[in-house]
């Protein structure tokens, strides 16, 4: 029998080679997704393995030992090794913005819930926006010391990788994520044992494994169901993003929620807040509860309450059919055991919150509706995001104007520093010094409003003929994996020019993107690329969802076009898009182009990623756009309403992107003065530059999740948690007596004095049982011309004689509009979110 030698046996890493740890730690940090400074050594170490997998995990377990220590040896090469490491680690302890701005404040440990992260090539456990927006948060909280513990799965496939077949369809292809290759450590409890998570639910895994992800500052949680001891059908669970029936992603979200929950405080976390990174994970807010219970001893009424305050619900989706819903069925059969037995609640109390209407039995369970009446605050992810999101969540606040419906917005903001080229880095870094994006970013503007046209025309050029080289090699690599003929293999090594006007185009291909409204007119479209003066090229890449035929159609239609004569050589589409791909294009395209349809796209953020390195945005009038746009920043399609997916309206937006394709955008690009320098584009690239990037930047985003959410939220949390929630206690029971008692509430008669001076209100309300002090009374009208509705608040004059429940209440208002213009109104008054907690209202007519 042959016998494995001992090295192969006990020595699985060469921890034993002086200076390994070091290497080791430096690997399994993703600071060096965004802080590039140590590629160098691992592309020393085995460049070609670098090149291709960008990730330094797998580079450290392939290398010979010998490699390993000849490397180590070299007195270069470990100086700088422990050169990085130290000035990572001082970089890492020194106290950032949080500790200097806010490190009295009252905040630990907020932890984020996210389905998906995208942090780099290197951990494919993302899909797209969603993934790239928690990501890059995760980036930011660390740079700027937000205290955020990340929380999400680990799926052993990842989401699909796409290849397109011969016949230009897309195939699905699932290759296996080795957790041994990726950049994550098991956790490991204080005795050194692999941490692992009880659900101890019938139909879901027994045991979860822990994962963890360091990124900088912040640690990434993951999860999964892949334990050897659990039962087999279980182990399958996480193995996909997005993947399986409606059971499978409800199983997935109990152990993203649940599970992740319970991990965090096997820790030892204590997080006051919890932020839900869209619906996915709203059952973190009972598993929040039910160990508050525990601790306490509380109701669930009790519980809930309390911990509302704490939880912060981000919503992203702009469609109803975006939100996760679960038959009630599947609900209680996955989760009755656990709302009975741990919650102590009926099922049906935990169906009525994900439902608009708590006793109608056949509606489904919402998860987005479970995270909003699990929050003591909820957000869309741009200005018109928030307003759609509005519309949507009414339906939750009935009676309540639509503009009061609460939700506000935080506009998405991308990580710089992980998207910026190195050319990029250097030109900022010489404006705006070093560590820019580790503090407020107000002040960058002014510097880089003054770098000369030159240097910036340097960057696009240099970037533009970057990006050219790594679409070549991505061809061909695409080409040659497919055993394309080797003429074609040889074409790809000649797709584009580095001098030509590049667009950029990548996106998922769902059909509310309208990926292929550039078709829209093939023929122009092949005159505008193949404009013998001023001619275009255009860079395309998207994946379709393998369930969606529409979006996998719209694919096809662009393989069709590629093979046009015209197209050849001018038009590339790249498969598989993924991070790695997405960073070149931003990098070195000179236009983005975005065509969703108006309001679809919550935010988007491909387009922010072009602005650090130089590049325009010509987009429609929708998310962050609709807020950003300028007509000295960009180009714009759409006129700013919503036209539903009328295909007339598709062809006048199509004859707007063909006309400032072709009057505005190429004019400008090709007409140079006598330095070869466009100056109106160029004009154009630093207004951009300057005035987008630091406002679309994470480092605003997570600043503004801070300041106007987490910090609030623990705050209220940790009021209504003291003296084990004896706050959250009681006001659970003011907003039960106010649910018990409104019925009862009834509006006497009302007269109004109108004089040239004003009107004076009186009205004669029946409290019945409810407290004064609880109910808010209001003069409201609605705003005239667009202009914000008026609230006045109404003062209690006296108690009425004989009914000791009747108060007169009385309000003094101007003559500027008619009295009739005002109604009266009562609400909670409350010290919560009113109506997110507490969404009675009652109008006198
Ligand atoms: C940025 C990014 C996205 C999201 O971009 P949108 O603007 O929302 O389309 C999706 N996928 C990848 C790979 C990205 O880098």
């Amino acid at each position: 029998m042959h016998l494995p030698s001992s090295d192969a046996l006990y020595s699985f890493l060469p921890t034993d080679v002086d200076g390994f740890r070091s290497l080791a730690a430096l690997a399994l940090d993703m600071h060096w997704s965004w802080n590039h400074c140590t590629d160098r050594l691992w592309r020393g170490l085995d460049p070609a393995l670098w090149d291709r997998t960008h990730n330094p995990w797998i580079v450290l377990q392939t290398i010979s030992r010998e490699r390993l220590r000849e490397c180590l040896s070299d007195r270069g090469f470990r100086k700088e090794v422990d050169e990085l490491l130290r000035s990572n680690r001082a970089a890492m302890q020194a106290p950032a913005w949080f500790q200097r701005v806010h490190g009295n404040a009252r905040l630990t440990c907020v932890a984020f819930f996210s389905m998906e992260f995208m942090l780099g090539e290197a951990l494919p456990i993302y899909s797209g926006g969603l993934g790239n927006v928690a990501g890059d948060q995760l980036k930011a909280a660390s740079d700027l010391g937000v205290p955020v513990i990340g929380v999400g799965l680990l799926y052993q496939r990842g989401y699909f990788r796409q290849t397109i077949g011969p016949d230009g369809a897309q195939q699905a292809l699932y290759p296996y994520n080795d957790p041994g290759q990726l950049p994550i450590t098991p956790v490991r409890d204080a005795k050194g044992e692999w941490v692992h998570v009880r659900l101890g639910l019938a139909g879901l895994p027994e045991s979860l494994r822990a994962w963890q992800v360091q990124v900088g500052r912040v640690t990434l949680y993951l999860l999964d169901s892949n334990d050897a001891s659990n039962f087999p059908a279980h182990r399958g669970i996480t193995s996909e993003l997005y993947g399986g029936d409606a059971e499978l992603r409800l199983k997935q979200e109990v152990i993203l929620g649940i599970g992740g929950w319970r991990l965090l405080l096997a820790l030892g976390h204590a997080p006051e807040v919890c932020h839900l990174n869209e619906g996915h994970a709203a059952l973190a807010v009972l598993e929040r509860a039910r160990s508050f219970m525990q601790v306490t001893a509380r109701s669930f009424d009790a519980a809930f309450t309390t911990i509302r305050a704490g939880n912060l619900f981000t919503t992203h989706t702009a469609v109803a059919a975006g939100f996760d819903v679960f038959a009630p069925a599947l609900v209680e059969r996955t989760l009755g055991e656990y709302v009975t037995q741990s919650l102590g609640i009926p099922v049906r109390d935990v169906l009525a919150l994900g439902r608009v209407d708590p006793a109608n039995r056949d509606e489904p369970f919402n998860m987005a509706y479970l995270a909003m009446r699990g929050s003591g605050a909820v957000n869309g992810v741009s200005r018109l995001h928030a307003a759609v999101s509005r519309r949507l969540f009414r339906p939750l606040f009935p009676r309540w104007p639509e503009h009061e419906v609460p939700v506000g917005h935080v506009t998405n903001g991308v990580h710089v520093p992980a998207w910026d080229s190195p050319a990029a880095d250097a030109l900022w870094t010489g404006a705006c010094g070093k560590g820019r994006w580790r503090h407020p970013t107000e002040g960058l503007e002014q510097h880089i409003r003054i770098v000369d046209d030159a240097a910036l025309w340097q960057l696009r050029t240099s970037n533009r003929a970057m990006m050219i080289a790594y679409v070549r090699q991505r061809l061909v690599a695409e080409r040659t994996a497919g055993a394309a003929p080797a003429e074609a293999i040889k074409a790809a090594n000649q797709v584009c020019d580095t001098g030509t006007l590049t667009l950029g185009f990548a996106r998922r291909f769902a059909t509310y993107k309208r990926p292929n409204l550039l078709l829209h007119d093939a023929e122009r479209l092949l005159r505008l690329l193949d404009d013998p003066e001023r001619p275009m090229q255009l860079i395309i890449a998207g994946k379709a969802h393998p369930a969606d035929g529409a979006g996998q159609a719209l694919i096809g239609e662009w393989m069709r076009f590629l093979d046009r004569p015209g197209a050849r050589g001018r038009v590339v589409f790249l498969s598989d898009y993924d991070v790695a791909l997405a960073e070149h294009l931003v990098q070195g395209v000179d236009l983005w182009i975005n065509t969703p349809r108006r309001p679809w796209e919550a935010s988007g953020t491909s387009g922010m990623k072009v602005l650090v390195n130089g590049g325009l945005n010509l987009s429609e009038l929708d998310g962050w756009w609709a807020e950003a746009y300028r007509p000295e920043v960009g180009w714009a399609i759409g006129d700013g309403n919503e036209h539903g997916d009328d295909p007339a309206w598709d062809a006048i937006e199509a004859e707007q992107l063909y006309e400032i394709l072709e009057k505005q955008v190429a004019p400008e690009f090709y007409v140079r003065d006598q330095h070869g320098i466009p100056r109106a584009w160029v004009g154009r690239m630093r207004a951009s530059m300057a005035s987008l990037t630091p406002t679309y930047s994470a480092n605003r985003s997570v600043r503004e999740y801070t300041e106007r959410h987490y910090l609030p939220a623990a705050a209220a949390y940790l009021a209504r948690a003291a003296e084990s929630g004896a706050r959250g206690e009681e006001l659970a029971r003011r907003i039960r007596a106010i649910e018990e008692n409104w019925s009862a509430l009834r509006f006497d008669e009302m007269h109004v004095e109108s004089t040239a001076e004003g009107h004076a209100f009186h009205v004669r309300i029946d409290l019945g049982e409810l407290d004064p002090e609880h109910v808010r009374v209001e003069l409201y009208a609605d705003g005239a011309n667009g202009s914000e509705p008026i609230r006045w608040q109404m003062s209690r004059a006296e108690r009425h004689t004989g009914a000791d429940s009747t108060y007169t209440y009385t309000a003094r208002v101007t003559a500027t509009r008619p009295a009739s213009d005002y109604t009266p109104r009562i609400s909670p008054k409350l010290d919560a979110a009113v109506p997110l907690e507490a969404g009675r209202i009652l109008w006198q007519r």
